[in-house]
């Protein structure tokens, strides 16, 4: 039975791996592309599965669940990113256990994310959460807020900003969502090209289990797949 799950995650997970491979050579792209596990209620047992099949990035978007579960994990060479609104109440509990956080979305968390990693005597590796759809039930920055946010982070020398995360609003259409994709690949490469300090971009993270072939397409080097991989969710 438990082998059955496994060799239903491994499916799973390498008919994602065929289809990135195929949407990039589809659009003649030639970038590596990582693969996040989102292991958001999901419970040890099955990570650790994930984790025998290849995968060494997984992300949780609450921190109680994150440190919750990390003690039946197999954490050995694994990274984990947190990948949901951070409460700056809570940024002490997970800074030591935590190798990025994808979902900064405030001027206020860069400069208390840095005098936290600093006191921890650290530098946090952070993404810039963009609300690219500019909706009002997501967090984020808007697009002409991130130079404010890459002058923040440039005085902030406990952060190291490695690049951009959005969730796309859900569309109809395939054009309608890599729009979106297309809009956050400019940003990126505009903002990479800036000189900025404590800002090193190199990282675009985009696509979800529903759009993560269109975001690749767009030029995502970073998916974040939940429900493809380990089945739908039962909160
Ligand atoms: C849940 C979640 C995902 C993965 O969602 P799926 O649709 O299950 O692939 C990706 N990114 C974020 C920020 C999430 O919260």
């Amino acid at each position: 039975m438990s082998n059955n799950a496994e060799n239903i995650i491994r499916d799973n997970i390498n008919r994602v791996r065929e289809n990135i491979d195929l949407a990039l050579q589809t659009e003649g792209l030639h970038n590596n592309v990582e693969l996040m596990a989102v292991t958001k209620t999901v419970e040890p047992e099955r990570i650790n599965m994930a984790l025998r099949c290849g995968i060494d990035l997984i992300g949780e978007n609450k921190v109680q669940e994150l440190l919750s579960k990390q003690d039946y994990i197999e954490l050995d060479g694994v990274r984990r990113h947190l990948i949901g609104h951070l409460q700056s109440n809570k940024i002490n509990k997970i800074i030591d256990s935590i190798d990025m956080i994808e979902s900064v979305d405030s001027l206020a968390l860069i400069d208390q994310l840095s005098s936290k990693a600093i006191s921890h005597g650290r530098q946090i590796d952070c993404l810039l959460e963009i609300n690219i759809g500019r909706e009002e039930s997501k967090t984020g920055f808007f697009p002409e807020m991130l130079d404010e946010a890459l002058e923040k982070a440039a005085v902030c020398r406990g952060v190291n900003v490695r690049g951009l995360m959005c969730v796309a609003p859900i569309c109809d259409t395939e054009s309608e969502v890599r729009s979106y994709f297309s809009s956050m690949r400019k940003l990126f490469i505009d903002k990479s090209s800036q000189n900025n300090d404590n800002v090193h971009m190199d990282i675009l993270s985009m696509g979800m289990s529903s759009d993560y072939v269109y975001a690749v397409k767009e030029g995502a080097n970073l998916v974040r797949v939940g429900s493809v991989i380990f089945g739908s969710r039962r909160y």
